[in-house]
């Protein structure tokens, strides 16, 4: 997954767009960089944090008042530097950047077809075709050259392109399944994944990019434009449920929800769905805290902090092999004993993906002297990969693709076990004939057919670990 952050028209651009990406590092932690133009481009990308790419010089040497930045966790392409985004390319029209939060699912055809006409391609990221059809386009103007290349790109993205003279576009794919929100910030343009970087710059938001709608923003206007392919009718929008159950972070505003109140709200269906006597109600921080309230609310139960995550967490331990796995979850992990000690407990997570972080957390609490332990996922069980830009196994590794829910809570060693429902969950995002989501990795229904690449490409991506 990542998250993508553009400025236009600031003075100092690039330390905006750095604090813009930091707000957004939940996004992805496996390489942030940034772009500037000044009339050049310049480039500074880098494995790791954004506070340990960017430091007070090397954003010196970004100067200008269009600045595009990235945080990347790998769902195509390998993690590696040359990967690291914005992607920065010389062609006919110039320099350009590109960065992108989603996953095509007809790249390998386009890569293969690119390169078998004379393309040399220097990432392995999906992200690159897009600009190898812009470099190929017959159009001349940029926005042309955007428009007739994506025709040919299926899947999702929320794209920030820049070019060297400043002009900054966002796009988003006709379906919308990633978010991209635009906002002011005094006489300059924001574009970002999340109204939580917003928040951090002091920007006003002003509203979603729509899906489908490419916005070119140049000296200090902006004009709006469709997808030339959609421009007769769009496909219903599919925005990503799973944003809304874990992803974004909860003081952002996606889809027109707060996504702090979304997951309260499955929280309070799953007590009605899935009520149990208990003592306490307790989360799997932090993502599992809002649906825990909304939990303990509507079952009148007390809520209470009976696990601590720790924040300090080094990247060593989001590795997920097996040797070391064992000891991540304890270390991000502890519980607090006088909480659950004697008690009846809830637990309350947002998502069961393999079920070994709930066994963990369950075998945990029981050492904590926890009398009973009821855990409760505030999303139906996770049947699906995802092939639309979240980070999730393939299905023979989802434990809810191959087991029952009782099969479940036996593996997990729970006492009982309850998800939320479909229905329960569209519910309490709010879906409607004018929000409707992707809810594919729930049900497999799939909104945009897979291409070749894609069918397996769930035996490349890695489940990530981290929790923000
Ligand atoms: P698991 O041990 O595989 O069942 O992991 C479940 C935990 O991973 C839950 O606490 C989720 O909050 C978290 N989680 C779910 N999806 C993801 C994801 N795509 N990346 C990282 N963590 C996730």
């Amino acid at each position: 997954m990542c998250g993508v952050f553009g400025i236009h028209g600031h003075d100092e651009a690039a330390n905006i767009a750095y604090l813009g990406i930091h707000a957004l590092q939940h996004r992805g932690q496996e390489s942030a960089g940034l772009v500037a133009c000044d009339g050049r481009m310049r480039r500074v990308a880098a494995m790791g944090l954004v506070s340990d790419t960017f430091n007070r010089d090397s954003l010196a040497t970004l100067p200008g008042t269009t600045s595009v930045g990235h945080v990347r966790y790998s769902t195509a392409g390998s993690s590696e530097l040359r990967n690291a985004q914005p992607l920065m390319f010389e062609y006919t029209g110039g320099s350009i950047a590109i960065a992108h939060n989603g996953n095509l699912v007809n790249a390998l055809e386009l890569r293969t077809e690119l390169e078998r006409e004379g393309s040399l391609f220097q990432t392995s990221s999906d992200t690159e075709v897009i600009v190898h059809l812009m470099a190929k386009a017959s159009n001349p103007e940029l926005l042309g050259r955007l428009q007739e290349g994506l025709t040919r790109v299926s899947g999702a993205y929320s794209l920030i392109l820049c070019t060297a003279d400043g002009t900054m576009i966002g796009a988003r794919d006709p379906y919308g399944f990633r978010p991209l929100v635009l906002g002011r910030l005094k006489d300059s343009y924001v574009l970002s994944s999340e109204t939580a970087s917003f928040d951090l710059i002091e920007a006003e938001y002003i509203r979603e990019i729509e899906p489908g709608e490419i916005v070119v923003i140049q000296n200090g206007g902006m004009t709006s434009h469709r997808h030339e392919q959609w421009a007769a009718s769009l496909p219903a929008s599919r925005f990503c449920v799973f944003e809304h159950v874990y992803f974004a972070r909860p003081d952002s505003m996606l889809n027109g929800l707060s996504v702090y109140r979304a997951r309260e709200r499955m929280g309070r269906r799953l007590a009605q769905e899935n009520p149990v006597d208990a003592d306490v109600v307790i989360a799997v921080p932090d993502s599992g805290v809002p649906a825990a309230i909304g939990y303990a609310n509507e079952a009148k139960i007390p809520f209470e902090m009976g696990l601590i995550r720790s924040h300090y967490v080094g990247r060593t331990f989001i590795e997920p092999q097996d040797s070391i796995r064992h000891f991540g979850v304890r270390l991000k992990l502890s519980p607090v004993r006088s909480v659950v000690d004697g008690k009846r407990v809830i637990v309350v997570d947002d998502s069961l993906v393999r079920g070994t972080t709930s066994r963990k957390i369950v075998k945990m609490l029981r050492a904590a002297g926890a009398r009973e332990v009821h855990l409760r996922i505030s999303a139906p069980p996770t049947t699906h990969p995802c092939f639309y830009g979240i980070d999730t196994p393939t299905r023979s590794e989802l434990v809810a693709a191959s087991h029952t829910i009782e099969e479940i809570a036996r593996y997990v060693t729970c006492d009982t076990l309850g998800y939320l429902s479909h229905s329960g969950l569209l519910n309490a995002v709010k879906a409607d004939q004018d929000k409707s989501y992707c809810s594919a990795c729930f049900t497999g229904e799939y909104p945009l057919p897979l291409g070749v690449g894609a069918a397996d490409r769930g035996g490349l991506v890695k489940l990530r670990l981290a929790k923000v």
